[in-house]
C-alpha cells in the first residue's frame, strides 16, 4: 500500500484523474441507471475509462462509487449490495492502475440531511462504513471523501474511514461563489471552516472539488491555506462554470485553458490536480505535460 503523502515529499506535484459522470453518460449510462452497477453489468466500459485516465498521465485514479453509499443505492433497490458494487469499483481501477499508479476510492454525499431529522447519525455511519469496506477490500490506496457540503456529514464519512482502514483519507468540499464573492457550501460552510474541522477530524489530506474551475479553485486554495493546518491540498476542477448552449450544458474551459491555469493553482498551495465535471483525458493530458515541467 503506497503512502500519497510520501509521493508528495519535497514538493512534488501530483496530477488526479478527470470527471467520470459525464465519461459514464458519454458511454451510454442512461438518466435513472444506477453508476454504480456498471462495475458489474458494464465492466469493460468502466476499466476503460479508468484506463484512459492512466493513459493520460494521471498519478491516481478514482473508482465508480461515488453514488456507493447504502443509502444512495437504496433509491435502486440495491442497498444489500452495497459492499460487493464497491468493492467490484475499487477492482476495476486498481486493474488499470496497477501496482505503481495510485487508486483513490470515491465516496460522495448520501442526499440525506441530519439537519431535517430524516437521516440519524448512525444510519449515515453504517451507510458509508459498508461503502469504504468495500472499496478497502478491493484494494485502494486511499478513500476520497467529495463533493461534500455539511462539515457533520463528512465528519461521520470520515470517522467510517479511519475507524474502518488503515489507508489515508482524502476529503474535499465544493464551494460555489455568492454574490458578495465569498465561497460557501449549499449548507453556508466556509473553505476555512471546513479545513480547520476537517483537519481536526484527523485527515490525511483535504482540499475542494466541483462547482468551480480553476480560478475559482484558486481562490478557494487560497484560502484554505490561510488556516493553520499544513495539510496537502487536492483540487478537482470543472472545466470552467457550466453555460447552456442549445439546451446542452458546455464546460467552457479547454485543455488549454487549465493547463495555462494550472501553475497559479500550484502557487496558491495545490499538491494533488485534477478534473471533475466537464473534464477530459485531454485536459489532463494538458495538465501533466504542465507538472512535469514544474516538477523537474
Ligand atoms: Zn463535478
Amino acid at each position: 500500500m503506497k503512502s500519497i503523502k510520501n509521493e508528495l515529499l519535497n514538493g512534488k506535484i501530483l496530477l488526479s484523474d478527470g470527471g467520470w459522470g459525464t465519461y459514464l453518460y458519454a458511454k451510454g449510462l442512461q438518466m435513472g441507471d444506477c453508476p454504480e452497477l456498471w462495475n458489474e453489468t458494464h465492466r469493460s466500459d468502466v476499466l476503460e475509462i479508468a484506463k484512459t485516465y492512466i493513459d493520460a498521465g494521471a498519478d491516481m485514479i478514482e473508482t465508480n462509487s461515488f453514488g456507493g453509499s447504502k443509502i444512495k443505492l437504496a433509491q435502486y433497490n440495491l442497498e444489500d449490495r452495497t459492499y460487493e458494487l464497491n468493492k467490484l469499483a475499487a477492482e476495476v481501477s486498481r486493474e488499470a492502475a496497477g501496482d505503481s499508479k495510485l487508486v483513490i476510492g470515491s465516496v460522495g454525499p448520501t442526499g440525506k440531511f441530519l439537519m431535517t431529522g430524516e437521516v440519524t447519525e448512525e444510519e449515515l455511519y453504517e451507510s458509508f462504513k459498508i461503502q469504504i469496506e468495500g472499496l478497502r477490500d478491493g484494494g485502494v490506496d486511499a478513500i476520497c471523501i467529495e463533493t461534500f457540503y455539511d462539515t457533520q456529514e463528512a465528519v461521520i464519512a470520515v470517522n467510517a474511514a479511519k475507524e474502518n482502514t488503515d489507508i489515508e483519507v482524502i476529503t474535499t468540499f465544493t464551494f460555489d461563489k455568492a454574490v458578495d464573492g465569498s465561497y460557501n457550501t449549499m449548507m453556508g460552510v466556509k473553505p476555512a471552516e471546513m479545513a480547520e474541522t476537517i483537519a481536526d477530524a484527523g485527515v490525511d489530506i483535504f482540499g475542494t472539488n466541483c462547482g468551480n474551475g480553476f480560478e475559482g479553485m484558486i481562490e478557494i486554495v487560497k484560502e484554505i491555506r490561510k488556516t493553520n493546518s499544513d495539510l496537502p491540498i487536492l483540487v478537482h476542477a470543472n472545466a470552467g462554470l457550466p453555460i447552456e448552449e442549445g439546451g446542452k450544458i458546455i464546460y467552457p474551459d479547454s485543455p488549454e485553458r487549465m493547463a495555462e491555469l494550472t501553475p497559479q493553482l500550484i502557487e496558491a498551495g495545490a499538491n494533488i490536480i485534477g478534473g471533475c465535471c466537464g473534464t477530459s483525458p485531454e485536459h489532463i493530458r494538458a495538465i501533466r505535460a504542465v507538472i512535469d515541467k514544474i516538477n523537474l
